[in-house]
């Protein structure tokens, strides 16, 4: 680690992760001229989401000319959809080339951060106990970082192989075994068509009926990476065309849903081409509105569930045996293995860290009824944190990249503004004017017209999406107002 200050000084800025967010707002900072910070990772390598999700089919469903950073712009992916293992050598690429690895302290888990009013720095605690103390503190710990357990009774005590699919047993040998996988998103949708043709039997436990609809991707001919490596200018253009491609998506689901029926053909027609039978079909369509919940993109799922091994059971699951999965109509399903499709805590964000600011008041409790900031990024009475890919700036439509790039530039301008300052402090009729509109602009979107998903707490507040353009996002990003902001010296 290069620590440009005094002895003792504190670090500049701190990063908590490296997945995307963590390594591009590094990168950013060394452009920017900071060499004086430090990331903690938990884990024993960078890449987040794309080390932790190396189940059998992960892929981006986000074009990778469009989900990768602009700065970092790379010309031959091998597919239009990368699988993970390309994605995840792509961060590692980065890491290398930007001299990222000196920055980062690998398997060092941040337990909890207080703000010392006194030196305008935060203290930040690992959970081995290691301190650190920095005038920035940046979390970059995403929105699908710890996956989602389910709450079944007996679950703990099922006696075979039991994962969930972002902690993928890889030696455990699925041929020839008996499986449940339960859940129906977007990672058992990518996982079940590559397992389905080794093992005996799957049964798919489906709480609700996903839409899915043709994936667009295929391998780059020999022709076409040829061409993009002599002119790379090409590159950018096709990530320009799809991100306006994506972005047209939000007339549908926040201006006007009622287009979300036109996409219904779509999917009718991908389910009749996938699955002949009638009653499976009846199954497989989803009880809501498309777009609702995420719109699934794969060629291979609606095929998979029509192979003789495996059977689609939407009947709830009543509890968990030490061999079967027992469903509410009594019937037990005899299993080997149970692959936990069940996704993530998205709307706990920064939990289970313990977060304290001014006051010393508690992040978790001030969210208690659901996660909030400005611009995703600042919170009122937490000064000198930022936040990336924080609450709603989540998408159903484009690549959290554009979004991630956006907050780089807001943070760095705020770190850059804490030269002279002691601190910088979100005022709280920014942070509530912001939610007001955001919230109503929620209303009105696809994702309020009558289901649960992920991007909801229980209670039913959306925290995790933002409802608009991603270029108003932008735009909105594109330099930190200082009068929005408390500036204490
Ligand atoms: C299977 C899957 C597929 C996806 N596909 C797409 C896609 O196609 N397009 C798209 O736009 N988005 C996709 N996403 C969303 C994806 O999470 C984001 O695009 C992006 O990778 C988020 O990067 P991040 O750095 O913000 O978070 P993460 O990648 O989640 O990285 C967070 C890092 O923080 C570390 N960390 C967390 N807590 C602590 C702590 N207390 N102390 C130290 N370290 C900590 C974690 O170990 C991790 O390395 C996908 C997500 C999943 C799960």
């Amino acid at each position: 680690m290069t620590n440009s200050s005094q002895p003792g000084a504190p670090l500049h800025v701190l990063i908590i992760g490296a997945g995307f967010g963590g390594l591009g707002l590094a990168i950013q900072l060394q452009k920017a001229g900071i060499q004086d910070f430090l990331i903690l990772e938990k884990g024993s390598e960078v890449g987040g989401t794309w080390r932790d999700n190396s189940y059998p089919g992960a892929a981006c469903d986000v074009p990778s000319h469009l989900y990768s950073f602009s700065f970092e712009p790379k010309t031959d992916w091998s597919r239009k959809y990368a699988p993970q293992p390309e994605i995840f050598a792509y961060q590692r690429h980065c890491a290398d080339k930007y001299g990222l690895h000196r920055h980062i302290r690998f398997g060092c888990e941040v337990a909890g951060a207080e703000f010392d009013e006194a030196s305008g720095t935060w203290q930040v605690q690992t959970r081995t106990g290691e301190r650190f103390h920095a005038r920035a503190l940046v979390s970059a710990c995403g929105q699908l970082n710890r996956p989602a357990w389910p709450r079944i009774p007996g679950l703990d005590g099922f006696k075979g192989e039991l994962f969930h699919s972002a902690r993928w047993n890889h030696g455990y040998p699925l041929e020839g075994k008996r499986v449940a996988v339960i859940g129906t998103g977007a990672s058992a949708i990518q996982f079940v068509p590559q397992i389905a043709p080794k093992v005996a039997q799957l049964t798919l436990f489906q709480r609700s009926a996903a839409y899915v609809i043709p994936k667009p991707d295929r391998a780059y001919q020999p022709w076409e990476l040829a061409l993009m490596r002599r002119l790379p200018g090409l590159q950018k253009v096709d990530r320009m065309l799809k991100y306006i491609q994506h972005e047209s998506r939000v007339l549908a689901f926040s201006v006007f849903p009622s287009l979300m029926k036109l996409m219904q053909f779509r999917f009718r027609r991908h389910l009749a081409r996938g699955i002949t039978d009638p009653a499976l079909r009846q199954r497989l369509v989803p009880d809501y509105p498309l777009g609702c919940k995420r719109i699934l993109i794969s060629n291979d799922f609606y095929p998979a569930l029509a192979r003789s091994n495996v059977e689609v059971v939407n009947t709830g699951i009543r509890e968990v045996t030490e061999r079967a999965v027992v469903t509410d109509d009594g019937q037990h399903h005899e299993v080997d293995a149970i692959i936990l499709g069940t996704g993530f805590t998205a709307t706990d964000f920064l939990a289970p860290m313990s977060i304290r600011g001014l006051g010393g008041r508690d992040l978790n409790q001030a969210w208690r009824e659901g996660a909030e900031a400005y611009l995703g990024v600042s919170v009122s009475g937490f000064p000198n944190l930022f936040i990336l890919y924080g609450p709603n700036t989540n998408l159903g439509h484009n690549s959290i990249i554009y979004m991630l790039e956006s907050q780089f530039r807001y943070v760095l301008d705020g770190i850059r503004a804490l030269s002279g300052l002691r601190y910088l402090d979100l005022k709280p009729e920014v942070q509530r004017h912001f939610n007001l509109r955001l919230q109503q602009d929620v209303r009105h979107t696809i994702w309020e017209q009558g289901c649960n998903s992920w991007y909801k707490t229980a209670d039913g507040r959306n925290t995790n999406n933002w409802p608009g353009f991603t270029f108003s996002y932008r735009q909105q990003t594109r330099r930190l107002e200082l009068n929005h902001y408390e500036c204490t010296c």
